[in-house]
């Protein structure tokens, strides 16, 4: 993986494996612990890559399940949206598994010490990030809200955009919980996300894909 600090969009998807980039979904059932309180969640886990090599978006509940996605490629890093523990809880595990370093946002530091106490992550991402993966770039883009280091990883060769717990169908993600703030997400929504094309699609944490037209429609009507 190749980190560059000036985004170049690619004209097209072809990779250097000369396969093409896919998005690979699972869907993995399990809990969410914060502030005392425990509930069943069901989280979505995203593969991009070619037949080459890839990235995983979120570790949730079932290594296995990822890697099964994976397949026998190389995964060159696991980027994590944010540090709630149904996204973060199996990174360690996956990171191990997979032999792919765990990327996330230091300002969710808190976040992730609630999970993983002083266990390192193994590299910090920021604002402005650009991966590349399979001839593809992913940007990174500051969304805190959600949670302070909350992330949304933009490729704007697929027009799509991989949304953590940011964005959902219907709006914002929940932010009554502690490290939480709705003025924040909102800002972050709208000066971040929705100056993205309208037809770009959005992959979420939790749920169905949206897009951001959809969303932008729905905000008129309620939030924003
Ligand atoms: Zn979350």
């Amino acid at each position: 993986m190749t980190v560059n600090q000036s985004p170049a969009p690619a004209e097209h998807a072809d990779s250097a494996s000369g396969t093409e980039a896919r998005i690979d979904h699972t869907t993995t059932k399990g809990t969410f612990t914060l502030d005392g309180e425990t509930h069943e969640v069901e989280n979505n886990a995203w593969v991009l890559g070619d037949d080459a090599t890839c990235v995983v978006i979120d570790a949730p509940h079932d290594v296995d399940a990822v890697k099964t996605l994976v397949g026998d490629r190389e995964c060159v890093g696991i980027l994590l949206t944010h540090a709630h523990d149904d996204h973060v809880r199996f990174a360690p595990e996956l990171s191990m598994a997979l032999e792919a370093p765990v990327l996330l946002n230091p300002a969710d530091q808190e976040v992730w010490e609630l999970t993983h106490g002083d266990l390192p992550w193994d590299d910090d991402i920021e604002d402005g990030d650009v991966f590349t993966i399979a001839g593809l770039d992913i940007e990174t883009i500051a969304t805190p809200g959600h949670s302070p280091g909350s992330v949304c990883f933009y490729v704007p060769a697929r027009g799509c955009l991989f949304s953590g717990d940011t964005l959902f169908e219907g709006g914002p993600g929940a932010t009554g919980r502690s490290f939480s703030d709705r003025p924040t997400i909102e800002q972050s929504i709208r000066e971040r996300l929705f100056t993205l094309p309208e037809e770009t699609v959005v992959h979420t944490g939790h749920g169905p894909d949206t897009t951001i037209g959809a969303e932008k429609q729905t905000a008129e009507g309620d939030w924003a």
